[in-house]
């Protein structure tokens, strides 16, 4: 039997959101945005933008029933960004002078030098933007911030710049104005803040000095402790104070810093909900329940395990705000579940309890109802940011006693109809899944044996050149593509445009002198949507739009059922490409984990039973092409990286799964023929051995802006297979040297045997022109040459 709590006189329940998103519906702040940069609009009229956007998003949160808005949420750009500003650590290597607008300073931390080319990120790609970095590792004086993944999303922030000569000021009123505009409209207001210790470790430090940034911690205290009393001058009731690093690996030294932390802002007097979320609490659970603030928000969902220690070990007099509702997701609340997990934490709380979403709803797309044309069966599974505020209502009354029954079957119609679909189940692919042999992840021969093999059949000189896949996505391409999505072009003259795109590429690669040549990815739109819109069990939304960064967006595509594929995806351009050259021509995929890691996937099963799904999709793919009579396959993985859970002690588990999807989809190729996996970041210098675990024949990986960390690490673990270490970057039109890539693939040469090393640019090439790509190359393919004379 489940305690249940009978509503009583005494029961609270309030409910709120940590925060919403605030792009707009029709992402009315980013074209606003890109129109000031381009210098249409002023300062004046962009902030007209984003004084209605945050009417509009408090007024949908009051009407949807929810007890405060969330106000400082919002952000012309990011929200840490907002707070360095608002805590007055603008780094001083910006020069800034008093003159220049607070707005003017942000967009020059958030952007760099107007002059400076517009970063070169593409959606699918998992790059931070170009940071024109000098020559000795330190930023140009007039770089943009770095930009990182905000823990595990594909939200980018800009990390704070921290040194010894740090100081902090309450520096900004943007947040103060914000509270009033809330005020003044007549909304409860909870104020939202980045905490300091979160605020710290999100930073990076700069500098010659050695340096640990928590000795900044004494420093920022007292900003803080202002800014919460001017809060409560305001008369805010509520603050919620953000530090999500309390679901990380904390060192010892941060652990203890908290407590000295919020005994001292504590004194400030503002009531202050300690907001977690992404992940559970673990070893900080007691640390987190015992701060003195008066409330404390959990991830209901994701640390739904803890909830119950957590409403035991707080202590009864604070607020425990639970994350019920998926915040990270597009799925619909299963409320019965919900209101069976909130009803005995009612009780233990004796009546008083707040509901909430996991976590911002900054992750979602705004709502379902600018989606009429949505397959009819799926839609009624799904909640965007709107309609969650929707189930929070149903959520409170429930709980308050009040039921609302017509809600509640609605969810319930919507749950039955979605366990009950045939979509989510294709018992084919379950039985193929459930017989495939274990060796089914493993090529016919180890790579000693292959590598023979494939030299024998491809001939490829030393040094081998090649590119990492897409050519420049010109306006050309891509007004085709449009017109061929709206109807306009029929498929016959698009293909043909497309085809003509392919042979213009091969043509250039072969002037070039390329040795291994790619189609270009003309006909992509993205390296995930490309391959969702061709499987079975992908749907895609017209308007779901997520920030990315700044004014950037993404639309992932929604997995919600089992993956098929109905037939090939790639092999006709591919083999066309090859019918125009002699050389290979390496097919393009991307592999199962990357698509799963852009995508809102399925929660009804394991991450790892729909990685599965996909790589057997892949794999089909691999033996088409192969069939096909392709030599060299590459299967894109740059987001196997920062699929790492945000706990060490989840990623073997999660890596052991992860690079057997990968060669699961790799391992149809025969010895013969030559897979290549391509990753972005070079970051994975922890992982290098389970990285070389995906056993691809061939890895290319960005290399040329983190070149020394590499290659120690290749030193500590030499690299099994062969290795592509991009020699220049991509994200910025400048042209490197030949000697620039010849001195690069020289050092890599002294950890990696010269007979593995392949030469090529870090990333693909869509966002460039072909003006300096063709230079670019062309000095690529002369450095290639240049130490194979000297071999
Ligand atoms: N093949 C893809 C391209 O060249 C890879 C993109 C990526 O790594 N994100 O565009
Ligand atoms: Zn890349």
């Amino acid at each position: 039997m489940q305690t249940t709590f009978n509503p009583t006189a005494t029961t609270t329940i309030l409910s709120h959101v940590p925060g919403y998103p605030r792009m707009g519906a029709a992402r009315e702040l980013k074209f606003a945005l890109e129109r000031h940069w381009r210098g249409e609009i002023d300062e004046a009229a962009l902030q007209a933008v984003g004084r209605q956007l945050r009417a509009r998003h408090w007024e949908e949160q009051r009407l949807a029933g929810l007890d405060f808005v969330s106000v400082g949420d919002f952000a012309y750009y990011d929200q840490v960004a907002n707070h360095i500003q608002l805590l007055g650590c603008e780094p001083a290597r910006y020069g800034f002078s008093p003159q220049q607008s607070e707005l003017s300073r942000y967009f020059r931390m958030a952007r760099g030098a107007a002059t400076a080319p517009a970063p070169g990120h593409s959606s699918g790609c998992g790059h931070s933007q170009c940071q024109h970095e000098a020559q000795d590792g330190a930023p140009a004086a007039d770089a943009a911030l770095e930009m990182s993944k905000w823990f595990d999303t594909n939200y980018h922030y800009l990390l704070p710049e921290f040194s010894a000569e740090t100081s902090f000021a309450l520096a900004s009123r943007r947040l103060f104005e914000e509270v009033e505009e809330a005020q003044a409209l007549g909304h409860p207001v909870k104020a939202v803040l980045l905490g300091p210790l979160s605020f710290l470790w999100l930073g990076k430090v700069r500098g010659t000095q050695p340096f640990e940034r928590l000795e900044l911690l004494e420093r920022l205290l007292p900003v803080y402790g202002a800014l919460l009393s001017r809060l409560k001058q305001q008369g805010v009731s509520w603050v919620q104070i953000d530090e999500p690093i309390l679901g990380l690996d904390l060192p010892p030294a941060w652990r203890s810093a908290f407590e000295t932390a919020y005994w001292q802002l504590n004194q400030a007097g503002a009531q202050l909900l300690l907001a977690t979320y992404f992940s559970p609490l673990e070893e900080n659970l007691s640390l987190a329940c015992r701060l003195p603030v008066a409330g404390l928000h959990v991830d209901g969902v994701r640390a739904a395990h803890e909830l119950t220690s957590i409403a035991d070990w707080l202590p009864v007099h604070k607020v425990l705000s639970v994350g019920i509702v998926d915040g990270r997701n597009i799925w619909r609340c299963d409320l019965d579940a919900a209101l069976a997990m909130l009803q005995p934490l009612l009780a233990k709380r004796q009546g008083k309890l707040w509901l909430s979403t996991s976590c911002s709803l900054l992750h979602v797309p705004y709502t379902l109802a600018a989606e009429p044309q949505l397959d009819p069966e799926v839609r009624p599974w799904l909640a965007f940011a709107h309609e969650k505020l929707a189930e929070l209502a149903v959520l409170k009354q429930a709980l308050q006693g009040a039921a609302d029954p017509a809600a509640l079957a609605a969810s319930r119609t919507a749950l039955a109809s979605r366990a009950h679909s045939l979509r989510l189940q294709q018992p084919a692919l379950r039985a193929r899944l459930a017989a495939l042999p274990a060796d089914a992840d493993q090529r016919p021969s180890p790579f000693a044996l292959r590598q023979p093999q494939q030299q024998a059949r491809l001939q490829l000189p030393a040094f081998p050149t090649t590119t990492i896949g897409s050519f420049p996505q010109t306006p050309a391409i891509r007004a085709a593509r449009a017109a061929y999505k709206r109807g306009e072009l029929d498929s016959a003259t698009y293909a043909q445009r497309m085809r003509a795109e392919i042979a213009d590429a091969v043509q250039r690669q072969e002037a070039l002198g390329l040795d291994v040549l790619v189609h270009g990815e003309a006909e992509r739109n993205d390296m995930v949507e490309y391959f969702g819109e061709q499987l079975e069990g992908f749907l895609f939304s017209s308007h779901g739009w997520v920030q990315s960064y700044g004014s950037r967006c993404v639309k992932p595509p929604i997995l919600f059922g089992d993956v098929r594929r109905p037939q090939a995806m790639t092999v006709d351009w591919t083999v066309y490409t090859q019918s125009l050259t002699d050389k290979p021509v390496k097919g393009m995929l991307t592999g199962p984990v990357t698509i799963l890691q852009w995508s809102f996937v399925r929660e009804d099963q394991p991450r790892r039973d729909t990685a599965l799904q996909l790589a057997l999709a892949i794999r089909d793919e691999v033996a088409d092409l192969q069939q096909a009579g392709i030599a060299i396959i590459q299967i894109d993985e740059p987001a196997v990286r920062e699929g790492l859970p945000l706990r060490r002690s989840r990623w073997d588990a999660y890596l052991d799964w992860a690079t057997r999807a990968f060669r699961i989809a790799a391992s149809a190729a025969a010895d013969a023929t030559q897979i290549h996996t391509h990753i972005c970041y070079a970051e994975f210098n922890e992982i290098l051995p389970q990285i070389a675990a995906m056993d691809a024949d061939v890895i290319t990986i960005e290399t040329s802006r983190s070149d020394a960390e590499l290659l120690q690490a290749l030193r500590r673990f030499p690299y099994p297979n062969q290795i592509g270490p991009g020699v220049y970057d991509i994200h910025s039109p400048r042209v490197p040297a030949q000697a620039e890539m010849v001195s690069l693939l020289q050092r890599a040469a002294s950890v990696v045997p010269p007979a593995n090393l392949w030469v090529n640019p870090d990333c693909g090439l869509k966002t460039r022109g072909w003006t300096e790509t063709e230079s670019a190359l062309r000095n690529m393919v002369a450095a290639a040459r240049q130490l194979r004379a000297e071999l």
